[in-house]
C-alpha cells in the first residue's frame, strides 16, 4: 500500500513528501526494521519505506540526507519519449504529423499525411502507441508472410511485443515476435528486420548461410543493420 501521508498515533496526518520538499512515495511497512529508499523506475519516483514506529522527523531527515543519492539515480534512468501533438514521425516508412483532434470520433485515423487522434490530450500518446501496435500486427504479418513464401516457409503467428531488449525473435513453432517501435523506422529498416526474422524460419542460427538468406530477402541488408545499430536506441526511448 502506498500513501503519501502518515497518520500519527495522535490522529494527525503528516505529509513526508511535502516536508521533505520533493516528490516521494511513502510506504509504511509492519515488517520493515529500518528506513529504506528505492527508485520506482517505471514511475520515476523515489519510494520510502518506513517502519511502523518511526518518528516523522527521523523519516524526513533520512530522505533529505539521501537527496544526492535520489537525484543521481533518477538522472540515470533512461530517457523516455512520448508522442505529442504536432510531432512528426515515420510510420511504416511514411512521414506523418500527429494531430490532436478532440472533436474527432473513433480513436485514431490516418488522413492527409496526418495521424488524427481523438479524445483527451492526456491520453494522446497512449492512443498513438496502441494504434501503432495494432497496425504493426497486420502490417508485419503481411510483410513476413510475403517473404516466408519466397523461402517456401510458413509463418504461424506474428506477435507484437513491448520489450526494448530486442527487435524481433523467431521460434521453432514459426511464431515471429516484433518490437512495435520498428514501425517508426524507415521502410528499408523494417524490411531488413522482417527479412532477418523470416530467415530464422530456415536457419536457427546466425551462420553464414543465415546472412546469405537475409541478404537475398532484404532490400538493403547493410543499410538496415547499420541504421538499427546507430538509431535503434532512439526508437526504444518511446514508452
Ligand atoms: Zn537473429
Amino acid at each position: 500500500m502506498t500513501n503519501m501521508k502518515i497518520t500519527l498515533l495522535t490522529g494527525k496526518t503528516f505529509d513526508i513528501a511535502k516536508e521533505a520538499g520533493f516528490k516521494l512515495d511513502v510506504v509504511v511497512s509492519k515488517q520493515a526494521r529500518k528506513l529504506s529508499l528505492r527508485i520506482d523506475a517505471k514511475r520515476r519516483i523515489p519510494v520510502l519505506t518506513i517502519p511502523r514506529f518511526c518518528s516523522k522527523r527521523q523519516a524526513v531527515a533520512f530522505v533529505q540526507g539521501q537527496k544526492p543519492w535520489i537525484d543521481f539515480h533518477l538522472s540515470r534512468l533512461p530517457y523516455q519519449k512520448n508522442f505529442a501533438d504536432g510531432d512528426k514521425i515515420s510510420f511504416n516508412g511514411i512521414d506523418f504529423e500527429i494531430k490532436h483532434c478532440a472533436e474527432l470520433r473513433g480513436g485514431v485515423q490516418i488522413k492527409d499525411g496526418k495521424i488524427l487522434v481523438s479524445g483527451d490530450k492526456e491520453f494522446l500518446s497512449r492512443r498513438v502507441r496502441d494504434f501503432i501496435k495494432e497496425q504493426a500486427q497486420k502490417i508485419l504479418y503481411e510483410r513476413s508472410v510475403e517473404k516466408a513464401i519466397k523461402l517456401g516457409k510458413k509463418v504461424n503467428r506474428v506477435v507484437i511485443k513491448d520489450t526494448t531488449s530486442r527487435w524481433g525473435s523467431c521460434s521453432s513453432l514459426q511464431n515471429i515476435n516484433y518490437n512495435w517501435r520498428i514501425m517508426l523506422a524507415p521502410s528499408k529498416v523494417i524490411d531488413y528486420l522482417v527479412a532477418h526474422e523470416v530467415s530464422h524460419l530456415a536457419h536457427q542460427d546466425h551462420s553464414e548461410a543465415f546472412w546469405e538468406c537475409v541478404n537475398s530477402l532484404a532490400e538493403d541488408m547493410m543499410f538496415g543493420r547499420n541504421w538499427l545499430k546507430k538509431h535503434g536506441s532512439e526508437l526504444n526511448e518511446y514508452v
